[in-house]
């Protein structure tokens, strides 16, 4: 697809095609959308983003992005604040919730183990997950990263660092009833469900 000859437009469609899941068609017709079909959405769309963007943050307790400092999870009463559930991406933990089987609380990674790319622990923000699980009250952390190579080298990692460093804690990870190289942001809700309910001890 050869590029747009005005400038701007055809950055702005290489900056929607550079986005995960568009490719250069998706991004055209994204472009020719918010410009002459819906330039109300278009104005919004660049409101929302500079306002999201000045104001987001990382939530001190589950590390999820968040504009409204602790985030609305962490925040609810409600919660089981005794378990915590770690998944990669905020993705996975919206698909987990919609799962309805689990009411406790979450540690979002943001990401998962890479070498090849610098992403290890500290990047991961693990040594707040175990300053967490050192509270007294917490009983058992769920490990849901995806049955991807590379979430499956992030739940290893995960395990021997958790179990170096609070070996009172109990440790599962979601039931193998999950699809192997599957994300768990595409499970659907049953599936979820039934691996969160089946979830088995590690280590
Ligand atoms: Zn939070």
């Amino acid at each position: 697809m050869s590029r747009h000859p005005d400038e701007r437009l055809a950055q702005l469609t290489e900056l929607f095609a550079s986005l995960p899941g568009i490719g250069p068609k998706s991004a055209a017709r994204i472009v020719t959308d918010l410009l002459v079909q819906r330039p109300d959405v278009g104005r919004a769309l660049s409101r929302a983003l500079a306002d999201t963007l000045q104001s987001v943050s990382r939530c001190p307790c589950c590390n999820t992005l968040t504009t409204e400092g602790l985030c609305p999870t962490c925040a609810d009463a409600e919660r089981d604040k005794s378990v915590i559930c770690v998944v990669e991406t905020p993705a996975d933990q919206l698909a987990i919730e919609s799962s309805v089987a689990y009411r406790g609380s979450y540690f979002v990674l943001m990401g998962r183990v890479n070498p090849m790319n610098g992403v290890g622990p500290k990047e991961l923000g693990v040594d707040r997950l175990i300053a967490r699980a050192k509270v007294a009250g917490v009983r058992e952390i769920v490990i849901a990263t995806s049955y991807t190579a590379e979430g499956e080298t992030t739940a290893h990692m995960l395990l021997t660092t958790l179990k170096k460093y609070v070996p009172d804690v109990r440790v599962t990870r979601l039931a193998r009833g999950l699809p192997a190289g599957i994300e768990i942001e595409f499970t659907d809700a049953a599936t979820i469900s039934a691996a969160i309910l089946d979830r088995q001890a590690k280590g």
